[in-house]
């Protein structure tokens, strides 16, 4: 059995691990290629208060890395400072749900507010934090099945297409490792991304928000895509909901996971 080479604690997800906090969100600490970065900061300060309950530090990050700019992925930020923090341009769009009484989904912090609290780098373009490890920056929608159609809107009611949606991969022994925040760009078509830009084709695993919904046409294509793939770890997290959780459970066995829990890959 070959070493782990990245190691994954939850800090925030939708579901409870036992007796920690969870909350709609999404907050990992990945630790990989001598790196402590925190993926995503989750809604609230939940995530503080489950890596103190779990004994971890977060003061010594060497990068916040913000998914996309939705609430529940970076209004924890308000309970951080001092940190780098790397995030596409538009994560600072003021955004609403198009139904739902048209409730704003942003960031709560405005841009100069972020830009006081962290070190701030803004890219639309991959930064590589170290030889292994890269933000993916904008990810462009290539496959004909993902991101046809969106729920969100910007403030002057057109679609919002969630353009900084973004995520990390790992270069690893085993091929890569590709953490999502929501998917709103698509995951097959976040994966394809990662194996361009890294020239790595193998797949280690994929794991968080794949944002599926319904076990629908979208879901069996990208169950279908993954497929194809031979991934040796599929962990839908976050936003894959329970008729599309289920046909990950059928197609791979993916189970749910919850707060507290530690992936190793
Ligand atoms: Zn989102
Ligand atoms: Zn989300």
């Amino acid at each position: 059995m070959e070493r782990s080479e990245v190691k994954i604690t939850v800090l925030n997800d939708n579901r409870p691990g036992r007796k920690l906090l969870a909350e709609h969100g999404l907050s990992y600490l990945v630790e990989a290629d001598g790196k402590r970065i925190l993926l995503d900061t989750g809604a609230s300060d939940v995530f503080l208060k489950n890596a103190a309950a779990l004994g971890i530090d977060l003061e010594h990050l060497d990068a916040v890395v913000l998914s996309h700019g939705h609430w529940d992925h970076g209004d924890g930020l308000k309970h951080l400072k001092g940190l780098p923090l790397i995030a596409h341009p538009d994560c600072f769009k003021k955004r609403y749900h198009k139904n739902r009484n048209r409730h704003y989904v942003g960031l709560a912090l405005n841009k100069a507010q972020v830009q006081q609290r962290f070190s701030v780098q803004l890219s639309r373009k991959p930064v590589w934090i170290s030889e292994k490890i890269v933000f993916l920056g904008e990810i462009p929608k290539t496959n004909n099945f993902e991101a046809q159609n969106t729920a969100f809107e910007d403030e002057n009611g057109a679609d919002d297409f969630i353009p900084d949606d973004s995520g990390l991969a790992i270069q690893t022994a085993r091929g890569l490792v590709v953490l999502s925040g929501c998917a709103h760009a698509g995951i097959c078509n976040t994966l394809a991304h990662a194996q361009n830009l890294t020239g790595e084709n193998k797949i280690w695993a994929v794991m968080g928000g794949f944002h599926l919904k319904k076990s629908d046409a979208l879901t069996t294509n990208t169950v279908y895509y993954i497929k194809q793939l031979h991934i040796g770890h599929v962990i839908p997290t976050h936003c894959t909901e329970l008729p599309a959780l289920a046909r990950f459970f059928d197609a791979f066995g993916s189970t749910q996971v919850a707060t507290g829990d530690c992936v190793e890959l």
